[in-house]
């Protein structure tokens, strides 16, 4: 057993998201390991670039409204302790609501995230379906 000595918390690179955001690493995995765990705390607005995944991610929605879309779909408004899985090279974004910050798990595996371009405002704005129904 060990405690683990975490990397300092960096910000994410502005040709992949839009608006501020920031990842701390809880796992690496090594050798034949290539799983990747980590927190990523998005600002007010901010979210990820078009992307894809080749074996797929998991996220789970920690702290504020998270938004997720895939390509040609609605916005989909996921709350804290949500799971939203996102199958091998699906495109999709994900990121905060325009009001508040938003901090989610994401679990992936291996460094090929397949990058595009970024999210326009008005995807952004598109129509959303929430996991939630208010009564
Ligand atoms: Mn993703």
């Amino acid at each position: 057993m060990e405690i683990v000595k975490q990397p300092a918390t960096w910000k994410l690179p502005e040709e992949w998201f839009t608006g501020d955001a920031w990842a701390d690493v809880l796992y690496r995995g090594e050798g034949e390991s290539r799983a990747r765990l980590n927190t990523v705390r998005f600002a007010p607005g901010a979210r990820t670039a078009w992307h894809s995944h080749s074996l797929g991610q998991t996220l789970y929605v920690i702290e504020g409204i998270a938004l997720i879309q895939p390509r040609g779909g609605e916005i989909i408004e996921a709350h804290p302790g949500d799971v939203i899985y996102t199958p091998p090279g699906e495109k999709h974004w994900h990121g905060a609501s325009p009001d508040r910050f938003m901090a989610h798990l994401a679990l992936w595996e291996g460094d090929d995230t397949a990058w595009a371009e970024k999210v326009t405002d008005a995807d952004y704005g598109g129509p959303r379906t929430s996991t939630r129904t208010v009564s």
